[in-house]
Parts: structure tokens; C-alpha cells; sequence
């Protein structure tokens, strides 16, 4: 487990007030999305399909730290949309860090390298980088050759500098373990603080439907990768949304857990569905009908996500849920590799579906890929 003590001391105090408070459900983490507009368009994203007006609308940083101090988590998570495209990212965070909060700002790094200079190193800072596999996976995950380079360079000139990062891996179907765990290697090697992971969700408006997992495919995809793992691999994850990935226990999702703040207002019920939108944090809570969401109230869209964003706060809850649930971390973190045969043979046992089937095909490549792009990008500028 690669999260420094402070944080540690700091989130275990959190819930254990929340639950001292008697407080049934309780925020974790704020997911802050301050813009939409993004520098790539990667198929399995379900966040820059907006028309041109929205992806040309902004946060202020007064609407930032108005969100943040109304849910009062302890953590900040700032996806979007690209952070580093919003001209007031380095205030934002800034003002975030002087609170006290602990921030990981999410982003592909095509930009990292060369806005490094705009902000300063700090415990409560990490660039929580997108790196989706090994080269050739990455590059056409987000449909851009060279991505792969690009965000690696950005990994190491930030840890250069000081900076705490970590690095945040989607897996879609047809995910080769061997290769994600050579991923795993790589990013060790290169420093990373910790490896953030989870299973796609299927976004209705993403461009490419196929490829999401099922729940099934995603505990054995999880099972051979995360089984028999190398004592030098760091996770930025709770070891108890790790076991739930690998199929090795069941946990509910708590949609309220990361809730979300945009340009529209707080997300109904969670990051991923967006069922409305209320004025206040408190408006949320009340307004939400949670029974309706997870995967056990037989809501379709909830069927097959273990989405991160939807169970990491249930493994934290299970923890501090019960003298049980800290034993069981516990040793989940110190005393398990997680030693297991039949999960070294699917290892040895994959193989991809075709030569030709990677994670999206879309239109003729890359070529017509970035062609898309430029356009998107350009319509920015023009407001078309
Ligand atoms: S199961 Fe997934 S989609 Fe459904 S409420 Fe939870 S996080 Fe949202």
C-alpha cells in the first residue's frame, strides 16, 4: 500500500468521526470535474461527447472551493475533461492543497512536462496519471500514437521535480494480463508512488460499446493479474477493492461515497450515472433515492460495474467498519502475495480473441482518429 501515513491517519480519522457521528452515508472522495474539454478522445470515455458550448464551460475557482467545503471530504479527485486545459487549474489546486486536502489531479500528461513550473510539490499533491497499458495498448486506448511516450516522459519529469504521482489504469476486454503486468513492472520501475486500477464502465455515449467488461470476465481478468504479485508493485487502492476486483469478496456499491461536482451541479446518484443534478451537496443526499442504485437493486445500469468510483469507498468502509474488517486489511497489506495456481495458468493461458482485436477500431485508425480530434479541438476554438 503506497499511501503515505499522513493521508493513512488522516482518512482513518474522517470515517472514524463519520461513524463516532453515527452518519449513515458519508462522502470520501470529491470528484471535482471543472471542465469537460479534453486533448484526447479516447473510444472508451463517456465525458467529451458534449456539444461545443459545454466543453467550453469552466469551474471558477470560487465554485471549486465552494464545492469542497460543502461535502468536506478529506480527498479531491479533479478528472474532467483534461485538468491541465483549464487556465485556472494551478489556483484551483493551490487553494485546494492551502485546505488541507488531499489532491489528486488526474490527467493524461500530453501537458504535464511543460506545466510542471505552475505548481508546487506537496504532500497533499499528486498527479494521478491515465496510462491504460504498455505502449502500443495505451496508444490505442486513447487513440493517439506517441501518448505512451508522452505521459511517461510527464511520469518522470514530475517525480524529477518532487512530485507525488501515481498513475490510474482502465481495462476494457481483451486486456492481455501478461502485458498489464508488465505495465505494472514498468511503472515501478519508473518511481510511481501507486497503481490505481479498475474495470471500464459501459457509458452509453462512449464511441466504442463492445469492449466493456462483465462482471464475470472482469474478477478473472483481475483474479490473473493481481494473483502471486510482486512484493515491489504499490496499489493506490484499498486492499479490500482489490480482493472485491479479483472475485474474492462481495461488496455493495455506496454511490455516495465520490460524489461528483460539475459545471451542471452535483451529479445524481453517482460519477457515472447521471440521473439529474442538485444545487447543493446536502440537496443530494436528500434527493437521491439510493435503494434504486448498486448492483443487488436490479438497476440494469448498475448490473456490471465494480467501477472504482462506486466500491472503492465500500472497501474503506468495510475497514473501519468493524475490528474485522481493519484485521482483514491488515492483513491483506502485510501477510497476503496472494499466492494462486489456477490464476498462473490463466496467465499462461491467454490468448487474444484475434490478432487484429485490441480495445477499439475506429473508423481507419489513428489517422482518422486525430483528424477527429484536430476538428474537436478546433470547434473549441471556434465555438462551433
Ligand atoms: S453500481 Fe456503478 S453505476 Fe450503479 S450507482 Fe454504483 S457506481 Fe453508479
Amino acid at each position: 500500500m503506497a499511501i503515505p501515513l499522513s493521508q493513512m491517519w488522516t482518512v482513518a480519522s474522517y470515517v472514524v468521526t463519520q461513524k463516532l457521528k453515527g452518519r449513515k452515508r458519508y462522502p470520501l472522495v470529491l470528484m471535482l470535474e471543472p471542465l469537460f474539454r479534453c486533448n484526447l478522445a479516447c473510444a472508451g470515455c463517456g465525458k467529451i461527447q458534449y456539444p461545443a458550448h459545454i466543453l467550453k464551460a469552466e469551474l471558477t475557482p470560487e465554485e471549486c472551493f465552494k464545492a469542497v467545503d460543502e461535502c468536506g471530504t478529506p480527498m479531491v479527485s479533479i478528472p474532467g475533461g483534461e485538468p491541465l486545459l483549464h487556465p485556472k487549474m494551478p489556483e484551483i489546486v493551490q487553494g485546494l492543497v492551502d485546505r488541507k486536502k488531499y489532491v489528486y489531479m488526474c490527467t493524461n500528461a500530453l501537458l504535464l512536462k511543460e506545466k510542471l513550473h505552475l505548481f508546487k510539490p506537496s504532500k497533499y499533491l499528486s498527479f494521478s496519471v491515465h496510462i491504460d497499458g504498455e505502449r502500443e495498448h495505451h496508444d490505442f486506448g486513447v487513440c493517439r500514437e506517441g501518448g505512451y511516450d508522452i505521459a511517461m516522459d510527464g511520469v518522470r519529469a514530475a517525480i524529477a521535480a518532487g512530485f507525488r504521482v501515481t498513475t490510474n489504469t482502465t481495462l476494457f476486454d481483451g486486456a492481455d494480463p501478461n502485458s498489464v503486468r508488465r505495465h505494472f513492472d514498468q511503472l515501478t520501475e519508473a518511481g510511481v508512488e501507486g497503481i490505481m486500477l479498475s474495470p471500464g464502465y459501459t457509458y452509453d455515449k462512449a464511441p466504442d460499446q463492445k469492449h466493456f467488461l462483465g462482471r464475470a470476465r472482469s474478477r478473472k481478468l483481475f483474479r490473473s493479474i493481481l494473483s502471486n504479485r510482486k512484493s515491489t508493485w504499490q496499489f493506490n487502492a484499498s486492499p479490500i477493492f482489490l480482493e472485491f476486483l479479483m472475485g474474492k469478496r462481495e461488496l455493495t456499491c455506496t454511490p455516495w461515497g465520490m460524489p461528483t461536482y460539475s459545471i451542471f451541479g452535483w451529479q445524481k446518484p453517482c460519477y457515472l450515472l447521471q440521473d439529474g443534478y442538485a444545487d447543493t451537496f446536502a440537496e443530494l443526499m436528500e434527493s437521491v433515492e439510493w435503494s434504486n442504485y448498486g448492483t443487488e437493486s436490479g438497476n440494469p445500469r448498475c448490473a456490471n460495474c465494480m467501477v472504482h468510483s462506486g466500491y472503492e469507498a465500500s472497501g474503506v468502509n468495510y475497514t473501519f467498519g468493524s475490528f474485522k474488517g481493519m484485521a482483514q486489511t491488515i492483513k491483506a497489506i502485510l501477510f497476503d502475495s496472494h499466492k494462486d495456481e489456477q490464476a498462473n495458468k490463466l496467465l499462461n493461458d491467454w490468448r487474444p480473441a484475434s490478432n487484429h482485436e485490441h480495445l477499439v477500431q475506429i473508423g481507419s485508425g489513428f489517422a482518422s482518429r486525430e483528424a477527429e480530434v484536430v476538428n474537436h479541438e478546433e470547434s473549441l476554438v471556434s465555438g462551433d
